[in-house]
């Protein structure tokens, strides 16, 4: 008897009626019309905003364009930001990669078909391609209803962070049926087709489910094939057409936000004197003022409330959700579309959330599509500081630094005062110092943070290093001010200490402050130039690993607080842990992905309610590993820990990590 030859291929509209495959083509057309007009009725929301140049950025060189394609490729393909959370991760992932995989199986499976419509030798659906392609879909379909369904199960759960809207259920249904009929065609196809062989186990989901229909006849098996065909092609028509109108929007816009996104962790758009007389904006008070990218970036939330998970203003109970922003905003996108907007300030977004926020960043790198919270709260706040409307101890503190160059508003010549009784060299009497030590008006000026000063000055003096401080030269940076708002307080006093560095011929800055060190590495080389910065605990590891100091064996348990303008933006989270040594009782939030103090953003200077305090959250998690000691690595975590572990009522010591060192090698 001859073996059957087996057919290592299938027909794409097997068992389809010519008048079907017709119809078929028809209401394809209409999906593919209705998801365009969706989507150019979403274009034109983000045409609102003030130009960007798409043209600069699409044709600009290739070395502008590659990070930007990398960014695509690692974070939108590879989706990088959206995993290491769990479930949610796992979930979303499997989603993804099942339906990236059968969009490109169905896209390849047509062009296959009209290209055999060309000519029959450009058919290539078959043989050991065929046996590819049929497993590997059908392994990504079950990987893409595992995803939906564990989807399903944490919506049924409705975690508080995650956003609820009665049509997230018919997308998640939607995707479901589509994955289910898959199935069922495919089963019900090999029952009238009854391939055998390779053809028919290279497809083990569905030639599982024809064992279920093992008793029907062809005629009915083509039948069900035909009405199950038709249930999972209406469906795939209604999700297509439905992408711009639901949650799904952000298939398009999330790769779109992370392409024409610019990274900006620690930094900030500078703002002329000549735009703001041409323009008469100062920051953002209507959407107009948002740019494209910005409007677009509104729509690529998807309301995950990753966001609101890592912020710290939002644990503490402060008026401030970055999702809420974000969808307020959006909101706000709509409504002036239609001419019917509320005012952006007061009725849209109040001025307790928008100076709730501590400049964390938390928000920023939490974001799986770089929606930008804390750009928008920053440019928000340029518009209310402009307006005059910060006010309080923040706003007096400002004053201090136009007027005596400090926050708290101590006359210039006291700032040396740390210093007395050491020789510290000033860079007036020093000029060929090596690196110039930027003390800070916190290491300056606060009681507190001059112990700290006064032992770094001690290992410095003891390792022989060449440096040399400003003295009554140094003015506050102006860190404070420019993420208050104050943009050209910032500017002024950014231009002072550019003339005075300038002066002194600097290039390498040492600094203890995180926020100092931010500014100057980022904000000062957009108005001069730029410096190699170093945090003083890089610093003083280096000196360690050069032999010029020694590292004694530290005594007692200790935990590390990273600071995090430190950790989180500028990456700096191993040199504190060295020179501590090992054994530190880690927290859970640590690295970049540290908790805030809850100083940032100018938070510093302003008033806290008691039970509101995002330094009390944190000492309780520092208080919790158990540690004697809670090293710090920034004079203004220093305060605020300081006062959450003595409102916690706990024992445990709070200090610099150069203070430890310096204490361990009896200085
Ligand atoms: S920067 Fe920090 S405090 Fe501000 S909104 Fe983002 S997470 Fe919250
Ligand atoms: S802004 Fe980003 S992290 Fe926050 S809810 Fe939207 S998508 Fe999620």
């Amino acid at each position: 008897m001859d073996e059957p030859t087996i057919q290592l291929t299938r027909e794409t509209f097997g068992n389809i009626p010519p008048s079907s495959v017709v119809a078929f083509y028809v209401m394809a057309v209409a999906s593919v019309l209705v998801f365009c007009w969706g989507v150019w009725r979403r274009w034109k929301l983000w045409r609102q905003g003030k130009p960007i140049s798409v043209r600069e950025i699409l044709t600009g060189n290739f070395a502008r364009l590659k990070p930007r394609l990398g960014r695509l490729l690692k974070e939108g393909l590879g989706q990088k930001r959206v995993r290491g959370r769990g479930l949610a991760s796992w979930a979303h992932v499997m989603m993804f990669a099942g339906f990236m995989m059968l969009f490109l199986g169905t896209t390849l499976l047509e062009v296959d078909h009209l290209a055999a419509k060309v000519s029959e030798k450009f058919h290539f659906h078959h043989g050991w391609y065929y046996v590819i392609y049929e497993g590997a879909l059908d392994v990504f379909g079950l990987l893409f209803i595992i995803g939906i369904s564990l989807f399903v199960w944490r919506r049924m759960r409705r975690p508080g962070s995650l956003g609820h809207r009665a049509s997230d259920w018919t997308v998640l249904g939607l995707f479901l049926g589509i994955g289910v009929t898959g199935y069922f065609v495919e089963g019900l196809r090999i029952v009238w087709d009854q391939p055998v062989g390779l053809a028919l186990w290279c497809s083990p989901v569905g030639a599982g489910l024809a064992k279920l229909f093992g008793g029907m006849s062809e005629a009915t098996s083509r039948s069900a094939h035909l009405a199950v065909w038709w249930v999972h092609s209406l469906m795939v028509f209604g999700f297509f057409a439905m992408i711009p109108f639901t949650r799904l929007l952000h298939l398009i816009t999330g790769p779109a936000n992370l392409f024409f996104s610019t990274p900006s962790l620690g930094q900030l758009t500078p703002i002329s004197i000549e735009a703001v007389e041409e323009t008469g904006v100062v920051g953002v008070s209507e959407i107009a003022h948002l740019d494209q990218q910005q409007l677009l970036s509104l729509d690529a939330c998807m309301e995950c409330g990753r966001c609101d998970d890592a912020c710290p203003a939002f644990a503490s109970g402060k008026p401030l959700s970055p999702k809420a922003v974000v969808q307020d905003l959006k909101g706000l996108m709509e409504t002036t579309a239609l001419g019917q907007a509320a005012a952006l300030h007061g009725d849209t977004i109040h001025a307790e959330t928008i100076w709730a926020c501590t400049s964390c960043s938390a928000c920023v790198t939490a974001c799986p599509v770089r929606v930008d919270p804390l750009g928008l709260l920053f440019e928000l706040r340029r518009d209310r500081a402009a307006e005059g409307a910060l006010a309080g101890s923040a706003a007096n503190s400002m004053r201090q630094m136009q007027t005596k160059g400090n926050p708290w508003g101590f006359p210039q010549a006291e700032r040396l005062a740390w210093a007395d009784g050491l020789d510290v060299p000033l860079a007036s009497d020093h000029p060929d110092f090596e690196i110039l030590w930027w003390v800070g008006c916190a290491g300056s000026f606060d009681r507190r943070a001059q112990k700290v000063t006064r032992s770094i000055a001690k290992l410095l003096l003891k390792a022989g290093v060449n440096f040399a401080v400003l003295g009554p030269n140094e003015c506050c940076t102006g860190d404070s001010a420019r993420r208050l708002g104050d943009e050209f307080l910032f500017q002024e006093l950014a231009e002072k200490n550019h003339a005075t560095l300038k002066q002194h011929g600097v290039r390498k800055i040492l600094t203890q402050c995180p926020h100092c060190m931010n500014s100057l590495t980022h904000d000062y080389p957009q108005f001069g130039d730029k410096f190699e910065v170093v945090h003083h605990t890089e610093f003083l590891q280096q000196l360690i690993d050069d032999g010029k100091l020694a590292a004694p064996e530290r005594t007692g348990s200790v935990t590390y607080h990273d600071p995090c303008y430190l950790a989180r933006v500028n990456g700096v989270h191993q040199a504190p842990r060295d020179l501590l040594g090992d054994g530190i009782s880690e927290m859970e939030q640590r690295r970049e992905k540290t908790f805030c103090c809850g100083a940032g953003g100018g938070r510093m200077w302003m008033e806290e309610e008691a039970d509101q305090r995002v330094s009390v959250l944190r000492a309780k998690e520092a208080i919790e590993t158990g540690a004697e000691t809670v090293a710090v690595g920034c004079p203004f975590c220093l305060t605020m820990m300081t006062d959450g572990v003595k409102s916690c009522g706990s024992g445990a010591k709070v200090e610099d990590v150069a203070e430890n060192l310096a204490k361990r090698l009896g200085l």
